[in-house]
């Protein structure tokens, strides 16, 4: 059996052994030290934030958002449904109650559902826009629509680090931008997530929320209860070096696209996720989809695949489809559903070779060929 392509596996390389090394020696292994302070620092210097708070991973960063924000019970969360579980549990954890958003045309928030439903239910109180598989929400839009009502925007960048709306990094244009460093994102601290705003009162409460929320004194005094959420300084080592390669891996995941865009898009019944005309995706993961005419579904594909030992997944399950969220209200249009049943993920990690494409490309024509040949 030739080797399992993973769908976005780490990319790491002599630099990450050489800087863990480091904060081992350091003897700096714990939520503080000079590894987290510097992540920090050169994370917002590549993009654009004002202040930047390192955490234990992407949905930390979204809990802390939300309490900093004031967002809890009896709020309402506008938020997009076709998402990962990340963007939507902390809104329930938190006590509010999320609203589900369905997508436009580019797969990312509905600017005009968005309007007419902050128009309607005055109980929103934040706004969490999801820049999904790297491509950036239609900020401008969302910003405006937010701000006419005092909404805080939330940006979910998970997926987006290195993404880019009308030439400006993504995560800056609302009250706060969240972003994950996990095993499978653009950028690994094997879990890891950062908050960044440009409020520094927001900042220095997310940071204290985030240790526990210790008072400044001797002994120790909680004037409110935080959260054990702060991201290790062995970690942040990982996410200095990682942070050096990130415009390299945004261009390796976008010739990736590129590749399979050449190799597949004459397959009938085959379309790419469109890139809209503002942003520079990260396209963080190449995305199909699969009319349901094309005599190739999109389960037969991904079958294709797992049985040459390629992992390929569908789009994100709707979070209006998910059983302990069937409860909330959903705005919807068809799409998220559509893209669910028609959207498979291929393999995309930076690490990817020119035979690990090539097998991939051949596999997935066999399967559209076979079928075909089958009538
Ligand atoms: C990965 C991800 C998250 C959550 O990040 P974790 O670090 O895994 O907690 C949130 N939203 C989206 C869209 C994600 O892809």
């Amino acid at each position: 059996m030739s080797q399992r392509i993973y769908l976005s596996p780490p990319h790491v390389g002599p630099e990450e052994t050489e800087l863990l090394m480091q904060a081992m020696r350091s003897n700096w292994i714990a939520p503080a030290g000079p590894f987290l302070d510097q992540f920090e620092a050169e994370f917002a210097r590549a993009t654009g934030a004002a202040h930047a708070v390192a955490v234990s991973s992407g949905t930390a960063a979204l809990h802390l958002a939300l309490h900093a924000l004031g967002v809890g019970a009896g709020d309402e969360v506008a938020v997009s449904t076709l998402t990962f579980i990340g963007s939507v549990a902390p809104i329930v954890q938190r006590g509010a109650a999320p609203v589900f958003i369905d997508s436009d045309s580019t797969w990312t928030l509905d600017p005009d559902l968005l309007d007419h439903t902050v128009r309607d239910r005055s109980r929103i109180k934040a706004v969490v826009a999801v820049h999904l598989y790297g491509q950036p929400a239609d900020l401008d839009r969302l910003r405006s629509i937010c701000a006419a009502r005092g909404i805080p925007l939330i940006e979910d960048a998970a997926e987006a680090t290195g993404a880019q709306y009308k030439g400006r990094h993504v995560g800056n244009d609302g009250a706060v931008g969240y972003y994950s460093f996990n095993g499978n994102k653009i950028v690994t601290t094997s879990s890891g997530g950062m908050v960044v705003t440009a409020d520094a009162a927001v900042a220095a409460h997310v940071r204290k929320l985030a240790t526990q929320a210790r008072e400044p004194v001797p002994h120790y005094e909680h004037a409110e209860l935080g959260y054990n959420f702060r991201l290790s300084n062995v970690l942040a080592a990982l996410g200095v070096a990682q942070l050096r390669r990130l415009s390299e891996r945004v261009e390796q995941r976008r010739r990736n696209f590129e590749y399979y865009a050449q190799g597949l898009s004459d397959l009938p019944g085959v379309a790419f996720m469109p890139e809209a005309a503002h942003s520079r995706s990260t396209r963080w993961l190449t995305v199909i989809t699969i009319d349901p005419a094309a005599g190739v579904s999109r389960e037969a594909l991904r079958r294709s695949l797992e049985a040459e030992n390629i992992e390929a997944r569908p789009v994100w399950k709707p979070m209006h489809q998910q059983p302990p969220l069937r409860r909330f209200p959903a705005v919807l249009n068809g799409t998220s559903d559509r893209l669910f049943e028609q959207g498979l993920c291929l393999p995309s990690g930076s690490s990817l070779t020119r035979e690990d494409l090539d097998r991939i490309v051949t596999t997935v024509r066999r399967a559209w060929h076979t079928s075909v040949g089958r009538g």
